[in-house]
């Protein structure tokens, strides 16, 4: 399938062109088409399917079709969970609208809100924002939602990973009745389901790839190591394969800190990406590693979320998530749009149970392997320590027989340092 068959018009055929896009992508032949026709849409599509063109294309679509109204209100409202996520999807607006006569903006907390206000009392027909942001500035009056048309609420699952379901209920009492829906998931839990439940009208399901399998083109590997191993294990990983672009995964901000200082210690130039960094250095940080400036990028899962970073070679579990669905997240992030990647993970003997129920989520085995000089030894009692905690929890709450597993899971780490 081309492009044209989509029915798109032609100034977004030329942006598309811009970008050397040959075909569609899986989500966007499927999303496309009842977007334009004007339906709501429920996607489940993990990040690096396309999805963002997926809706922006037909979203600038439909807003071009009629005459800006004016002093410009917000017609369509992006809502996505994270500042990184934001800020891309608005780079995509700007790229696929570049021949169209519309105007946008993003709006984000972290960063002082002048700019940001400006812009909007000058009237912008796109609006993409976070909730908190969002709601801050509305409740200031400085824009009104009441002409929005058009509403995306972009990786739903994220959003009420991340304790957003209050702030986007609130937010959808400030729209109008009327209007069209699309809502962008990469897991569906019982929530999500509700979620939609909520505020699409009749909508039109598409599946880029099915419910929490991974994408095919990715190699999984797994080795088995002990904790205190982990760090010689990645660099041997990195050097004896000349990895050039690596995204690593921490559970925690500290352990992504302390990783970071370890690797450039060891050479291998890192920069971390988490919560507390400030916005500008993850933009920083970011721009680095995309110019190749950085060699690896650790990352916690909450600030990785979002990263666009095309034709990553390389993911890393340093440690693997406890959240089983976090790990279909982060392997996303290689093999996108097509091309080949490989997803390492790092297993120490504590991490055994979170190996498990990830496999459980995947369905299928991920090859468990020892190197030589790097045997993990028997476990201690301290090492089997959090696998007896996962266990306790799976036998509280069995996988796949409640969804609400994961909330209770999240927040004890959370509590502590997980974003
Ligand atoms: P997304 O899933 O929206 O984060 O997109 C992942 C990556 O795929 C981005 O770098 C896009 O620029 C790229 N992309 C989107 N659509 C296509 C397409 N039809 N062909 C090739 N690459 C694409």
């Amino acid at each position: 399938m081309i492009f044209k068959e989509l029915g798109l018009i032609a100034p977004l055929l030329k942006a598309v062109e811009k970008q050397n896009y040959t075909e569609p992508t899986a989500i966007q032949e499927k999303a496309i088409p009842p977007i334009l026709e004007g339906r709501d849409i429920l996607a489940s599509a993990q990040t690096g399917t396309g999805k963002t063109a997926g809706f922006t294309l037909p979203l600038l679509q439909i807003l071009s079709q009629s005459e800006p109204l004016r002093r410009r209100p917000i017609r369509a409202l992006v809502l996505t969970p994270t500042r990184e996520l934001a800020a891309q999807v608005h780079e995509s607006i700007r790229t696929y609208g570049e021949f169209l006569n519309l105007r946008s903006t993003v709006i984000f907390g972290g960063v002082n809100a002048k700019p940001q206000i400006a812009t909007l009392q000058n009237g912008v027909d796109i609006l993409v924002a976070t909730p908190g942001r969002l709601l801050d500035l509305h409740s200031q009056r400085i824009f009104s939602l009441a002409k929005v048309e058009f509403f995306v609420l972009d990786e739903a699952d994220r959003m009420l990973d991340m304790g957003f379901a209050r702030d986007v209920n609130k937010i959808l009492k400030l729209l109008p009745a009327k209007r069209q829906n699309l809502l962008f998931s990469a897991t569906f839990s019982k929530e999500i389901k509700n979620l939609a439940n909520v505020f699409l009208q009749h909508p039109v399901t598409v599946e880029a790839t099915p419910e929490n399998t991974t994408v095919e083109k990715i190699v999984q590997k797994a080795y088995h190591v002990a904790k205190i191993d982990k760090t010689e294990l990645l660099i041997k990983l990195i050097n004896d394969d000349n990895w050039k672009q690596i995204l690593i995964f921490t559970r925690t901000k500290s352990g992504a800190n302390r990783l970071g200082k370890k690797l450039n210690k060891r050479g291998v130039v890192a920069a971390e990406i988490h919560g507390d960094k400030s916005q500008n250095a993850r933009v920083k940080a970011l721009d680095n590693f995309k110019k190749g400036a950085v060699r690896a990028l650790v990352a916690t899962d909450v600030a990785a979320r979002g990263l666009d970073i095309p034709l990553l070679p390389y993911v890393v579990n340093f440690e693997l998530p406890n959240i089983p669905e976090d790990y279909v997240h982060r392997i996303g992030r290689t093999g996108r749009a097509g091309a080949n990647g490989v997803a390492v993970s790092l297993v120490d003997h504590s991490e055994m149970a979170y190996l498990r129920d990830i496999e459980k989520l995947l369905k299928h085995n991920i090859p468990l392997k020892v190197l030589e000089g790097f045997e993990p030894g028997e476990a201690t009692e301290e090492d089997l320590k959090p696998a007896k905690k996962s266990f306790q929890r799976n036998q509280k709450a069995p996988a796949n027989k409640n969804n609400n597993r994961r909330q209770p899971a999240r927040s004890k780490v959370s509590s502590r340092d997980s974003k």
